[in-house]
């Protein structure tokens, strides 16, 4: 196989590229790690706007509660405002806190769902509470409110949806109990249901567009960087890993999360050059890129040729559950592969090494230090007898000392 071919198998392999060929349906992607990528993506993209529109609704409450005073000029409706003050406000400032937090990835999709739908249910209570008073004319915040918690609030379709639907039965519930006139209940659910029939069309087919856009964006990304792919394996290049390295591991430290590094290395591959030929290990070389890709295809993950006959996969913000399934699937891939090794001592079939760090990045630390983890670990592959893994965690390269090099492996 042709350094050409093995790249488009590599690159056709990719998770994003079976998802993009084969479709998703009800919005949600199946392949391994591309859902999770799109959600983090998603928050990420929308944030700054997600928490732009929130100021805008701490203003337009605020500003409504300030015309009430200044236009009706009492406190006759203090119940009212306890609800607007007590209630809304702080819910809002939380989402707003949520938006700032170290991890929003995570905790504003965790919370944001639920604290819309706590928010709503407040405003569907000031509502119940002015028409208790005789003013009606608070129903149309609750559709306002619908609106901007399908558009606004940076919620994914379904959530919306969810959040919406409760809201809605939480509306009818309240009108019914507050005393309002059935029929009149009835009126103004049958409108809230339609508004929200009409927002939850829209969100849908707009969700389905980012998503099929998402799709389009990575498979680009692939493809376009051709020209830092290896000509002999169609793996990232060097100067790929070094460049994505840097940037993960400064987005690992402003997000807070996991980032690993796993060093692969061919076990007496010298010798299965001499036993085999050159030509023989460049082949070889080839299969084993093959079965890295293939092992590794969430779409953050990104296996590089390292140098010579190591190899390097990056992995974002990951698990020790994950890399210890990776690392297997590796050794089993290889092994299913089976390609012969007439020189090698520690089987008859081409195996590797390879040496595995973990860590979350810290700010002190530069990217250097997580590829002198995996070094170390490498060596310790190599010293424990070769054809397995070693695991250097975080605790270990915290008490790393920088500067600290492999030793030749043909001293040991
Ligand atoms: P160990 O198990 O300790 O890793 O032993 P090793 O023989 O694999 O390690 P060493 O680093 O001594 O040898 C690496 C060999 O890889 C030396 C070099 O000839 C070979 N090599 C490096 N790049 C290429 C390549 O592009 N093609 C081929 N065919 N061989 C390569
Ligand atoms: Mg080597
Ligand atoms: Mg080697």
């Amino acid at each position: 196989m042709n350094p050409e071919e093995t790249q488009k198998l590599i690159i056709d392999e990719s998770s994003i590229a079976r998802q993009l060929k084969k479709g998703f349906e009800r919005l949600r992607f199946d392949e391994p790690g591309v859902e999770a990528q799109f959600r983090r993506e998603f928050v990420r993209d929308r944030l700054k706007r997600t928490r732009d529109n929130l100021f805008l609704a701490l203003s337009v409450l605020l500003a409504f509660a300030l015309a009430d005073v200044l236009v009706v000029g009492e406190v006759a409706r203090t119940g009212l405002y306890m609800l607007q003050f007590g209630g809304l406000l702080p819910v809002i400032g939380i989402l707003i806190a949520l938006t700032y937090h170290r991890r929003p990835h995570q905790m504003y999709p965790r919370w944001a769902p639920w604290l819309s739908g706590l928010l709503g249910f407040g405003i569907v209570l000031v509502d119940a509470r002015a028409s208790m008073d005789g003013i009606g004319a608070l129903f149309s915040g609750v559709l306002v409110y619908i609106m901007f918690s399908s558009f606004l609030l940076g919620l994914l379709f379904y959530e919306a949806l969810s959040v919406g639907a409760v809201l809605w039965a939480l509306y009818l519930i309240t009108a019914l109990a507050s005393g309002l006139p059935e029929s009149a209940a009835l009126y103004n659910a049958t409108v809230l249901l339609v508004t929200l029939i009409v927002a939850t069309t829209v969100n849908y087919s707009v969700e389905e567009g980012i998503r099929h856009h998402f799709l389009e964006r990575h498979q680009l990304r692939e493809m376009s960087t051709t020209v830092v792919r290896d000509g002999l394996t169609g793996l990232y290049n060097r100067k790929a890993f070094d460049e994505h390295l840097n940037r993960h591991w400064a987005m690992a430290q402003r997000e807070a999360v996991t980032l690993a590094m796993i060093l692969i290395d061919i076990d007496f591959f010298k010798r299965y050059n001499d036993e085999h030929g050159h030509r023989g290990g460049d082949e070889c070389l080839r299969k084993v890129a093959q079965t890295l890709a293939r092992s590794a295809r969430r779409p953050l993950d990104f296996a590089a040729r390292y140098g010579g006959e190591e190899f390097a996969i990056i992995l974002y913000d990951t698990t020790r559950e994950y890399l210890e399934e990776l690392s297997q699937r590796i050794h089993d891939g290889l092994s299913a592969l089976s390609i012969r090794h007439g020189a090698s001592e520690v089987s008859d079939r081409v195996t590797v090494s390879m040496g595995i760090a973990f860590v979350v990045p810290q700010l002190e630390r530069s990217a250097g230090g997580i590829v002198q983890a995996a070094d170390e670990a490498l060596y310790q592959a190599k010293m424990g007898g070769r054809n397995q893994t070693f695991f250097d965690n975080e605790t270990s390269y915290a008490a790393m000392k920088t500067g600290y090099f492999r030793k030749p492996l043909k001293a040991a």
